[in-house]
């Protein structure tokens, strides 16, 4: 499952940030996961769970996640659109790039110290 490595590495970064910190633990976590980087937030929330049990730093700590749009420019005039459409409502132009994001990012992370 994709979404298990991604959280195994966010682990990874979280860990290094709470040594970083000299916290205890880690309560919270908050991501925003690109439209466009075929992630399921779902999964995600299920491997992070599966991960964060077997981890104490991370026992009782909370995941959220957010999905901003995804948004269709046109290549052509540079119009915008909320879903991809047949052609351009403002110059008829049929080529359309993807604008939204396809990465994981690390958004806001509370620390609880000991
Ligand atoms: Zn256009």
């Amino acid at each position: 499952m994709h979404e298990l490595s991604l959280v195994a590495a966010l682990i990874e970064q979280l860990d290094a940030l709470i040594n970083q910190h000299g916290a205890a633990r880690l309560s919270r976590v908050r991501l925003t996961v690109g439209p466009f980087s075929g992630v399921c937030a779902e999964s995600l929330q299920f491997a992070y769970r599966a991960l964060a049990a077997d981890n104490p730093r991370y026992a009782d700590s909370c995941l959220e996640t957010e999905t901003p749009p995804g948004r269709f420019l046109c290549a052509a005039c540079g119009h915008e659109s909320e879903h991809r459409p047949e052609t351009c409502p403002r110059c008829g132009g049929t080529i359309f790039d993807r604008h939204g994001g396809r990465d994981l990012i690390l958004q806001q992370v509370e620390l609880e110290e000991e």
